[in-house]
């Protein structure tokens, strides 16, 4: 049997505004979508926040036993400056002022978002679609558009009728704007704009002559706009409908108001039966983002450099410290409850390592009262997830079954007063709910993976040396590493292994 039939599902659907039980499209399979980064800058902490609670919601599908598909793309066209359809191509921008081509940008903080996301422990999604990737079929659904008469062609240009759309349904629906009032408010459309209403929004923009990315299509040759993008990348891999959309709150409107329409006007269905939205990681109560000057990168808060900081905190540190609010509510970051998160964290990750060495002596006794209380911690685990995906509740769990741990191992509570297979459950809950679900694994064990991993690269690095008969410097990789306790041993076949003193 999978968890799933054993525990329902509850999440706060953002179209209801209510906890609804999750019920998937297809039974036993799961199709998720998150909109994934721009990529023309460093990763922050706000960033990872989004994605960790959407890896959080990936990883406990997986161990509720459904079959997930995990949609989450990179944009790398179309997002223009101040999220609007006039201003410069964020990634266009950034290759224009490093001297770079688009693609050099976008290769770079591609790989940089996954280092990142790497160093946090999050599992990388099943499908990664680029938006440059996809260009014909941004093509195929915006003439799709023209043709049911909701987008209209202005010099070059296509833009969704937002007016025209509204006639029949409801621009509005996810993010409670209401068109009549979005029609008044702000500045009025001049004569230079070439849209018919203000609200209506870019399917396809012609390209000004100094515009480094651009492609051919029926209009002009041009640029997607950034909505319809994860338009047709969710429905190209998860179906006219699948079941959830998530993303950061900061994309609610217009974003994905707009991919309703765009989807609902090109099928006329509903693209997604559940819409998640994070909320934002705040500093001093403010949003943290890259134009306001306040955000930190996780170089910074990792060597400690940053200017709040004082001193350096590990990644697992910074996961516990995330996982301790709910997703929905906003999380303030300060040094202060960076230390808090570390005492904590240290405490579960202790016991998380005490708990692998214990074994239960074995032979059955009676079932007690403290099996119930065991086995009752473990479904709580379950019911807490369970309930909108409570990170907060399933610490406080967790905080509770280490302190049965260290009981356990101090001897204040025998492990033959429990029942072996209560044990062994109890166990495996604590093991799994750490690591498994919630992406934790003790500060040491992380530090000896990313151990390796350096280790591996300066391997690689001697090799390469030695290819181009550089062997000054293989050498000193060698002796230098010797000098550290770590000695490189050749192999008949040109392999390297290691050991460390
Ligand atoms: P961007 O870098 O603007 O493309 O954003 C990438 C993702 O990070 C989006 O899903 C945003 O919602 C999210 N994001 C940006 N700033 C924050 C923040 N301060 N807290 C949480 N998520 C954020
Ligand atoms: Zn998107």
């Amino acid at each position: 049997m999978n968890h799933y039939e054993k525990y329902p599902l509850h999440l706060t659907n953002s179209l209801s505004g209510k906890k609804e039980l999750f019920t998937p499209v297809n039974a036993g399979h799961v199709g998720m979508y998150v909109c994934g980064p721009t990529v023309y800058s460093d990763v922050h902490l706000g960033n990872v926040r989004t994605f960790l609670s959407f890896d959080v919601v990936f990883r406990f599908l997986l161990h509720l036993g459904y079959k997930v598909r995990y949609v989450r793309n990179i944009t790398d066209v179309g997002h223009l400056e101040n999220d609007g359809d006039e201003g410069e191509d964020k990634i266009a921008k950034k290759a224009r002022l490093e001297k770079l081509e688009p693609m050099e940008v976008v290769k770079h903080y591609t790989d940089d978002f996954h280092e990142v996301l790497r160093q946090f422990n999050l599992l990388p999604p099943s499908i990664e679609p680029s938006a440059t990737g996809h260009i014909v079929e941004q093509i195929e659904i915006t003439k799709k558009l023209i043709d049911q008469g909701l987008a209209y062609v202005v010099n070059g240009s296509v833009y969704f009728d937002v007016l025209k759309y509204n006639e029949h349904h409801n621009y509005g629906v996810l993010s409670g704007r209401v068109v009549e009032e979005l029609m008044e408010s702000g500045r009025k459309l001049d004569s230079q704009d070439e849209k018919k209403n203000k609200v209506d929004f870019a399917l396809w923009k012609k390209a000004s002559p100094s515009h480094i990315m651009r492609w051919p299509s029926p209009w002009s040759i041009g640029f997607p706009g950034w909505h319809i993008e994860c338009t047709v990348m969710s429905t190209k891999y998860l179906g006219e409908t699948f079941d959830i959309h998530g993303g950061g709150i900061d994309l609610k409107f217009p974003h994905h108001e707009c991919e309703i329409a765009q989807s609902v006007g090109a099928t006329g269905k509903p693209p997604v039966k559940y819409w998640i939205h994070s909320n934002m990681l705040t500093v001093n109560g403010q949003k943290m983002s890259k134009s306001l000057g306040n955000s930190f990168l996780p170089r910074e808060l990792f060597s400690g450099t940053h200017s709040l900081l004082d001193k350096g905190y590990g990644p697992m540190t910074v996961r516990f410290f995330m996982l301790q609010s709910h997703y929905s509510s906003t999380l303030d970051f300060s040094n202060e409850a960076l230390q808090a998160a570390e005492k904590g964290f240290r405490k579960l990750s202790n016991a998380l390592v005490l708990i692998k060495k214990l074994v239960h002596p074995g032979g059955s006794i009676k079932h007690t009262a403290l099996d119930d209380a065991l086995l009752k911690l473990v479904d709580e685990l379950y019911k807490n997830m369970c309930d909108d995906f409570n990170t907060a509740k399933t610490l406080a769990v967790l905080f509770e079954m280490s302190a049965r741990i260290y009981d356990f191992k101090s001897g204040n509570t025998s492990l033959s007063d429990v029942g072996s297979n209560t044990f062994e459950g109890f166990k495996e809950g604590y093991i799994t709910f750490m690591e498994a679900v919630l992406g934790l694994k003790s500060e040491e064990e992380h530090n000896q993976e990313l151990l390796s991993g350096v280790i591996q690269v300066l391997i690689d690095l001697r090799k390469k040396a030695r290819e181009d008969k550089n062997y000054k410097l293989s050498d000193k990789i060698r002796d230098d590493l010797k000098a550290m306790g770590v000695q490189l041993m050749d192999g008949k076949k040109g392999e390297m292994s290691y050991t460390i003193e």
